[in-house]
């Protein structure tokens, strides 16, 4: 396989996750977490918390975040009646904040259905 064939063969899955270029340009060590096992989403979330406080969460990391996550295995979470800062879960589940949002309230579970939450 020349390089050419071999970068067309890979592009396909740098294409599907920006987060690859980050990683094989950092040189350092790092794991990989697929999609069927338990912790994914909960690792996924991590990642994107931690590189937000930083700074280096993308516009693109988080389309990317956003169609990853909205497969069914979360609870997708948005604001619902803003007056009250009533935020709701797709499952149905609801809740009430006292001035901040699910994922400043440290919410990592939806409470109604035990999906890990997304917040919209
Ligand atoms: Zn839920």
């Amino acid at each position: 396989m020349s390089i050419t064939e071999l970068l067309n063969h890979y592009q396909r899955f740098f294409d599907s996750h920006p987060r690859v270029f980050k990683l094989l340009s950092s040189g350092t060590d790092f794991l990989v977490v697929a999609n069927h096992e338990p912790y994914y989403q909960l690792v996924y979330r991590l990642i994107r918390d931690q590189e937000m406080k930083q700074g280096t969460w993308s516009e693109e990391d988080e389309i990317t975040y956003k169609q990853k996550s909205l497969s069914g295995t979360v609870c997708v979470w948005k604001l619902d009646e803003p007056e009250y800062n009533q935020w709701i879960g797709e499952c149905g589940g609801s809740w009430w904040f006292d001035g901040d949002n699910p994922t400043e309230s440290g919410m990592i579970y939806c409470p109604h259905c035990g999906k890990p939450l997304v917040q919209e």
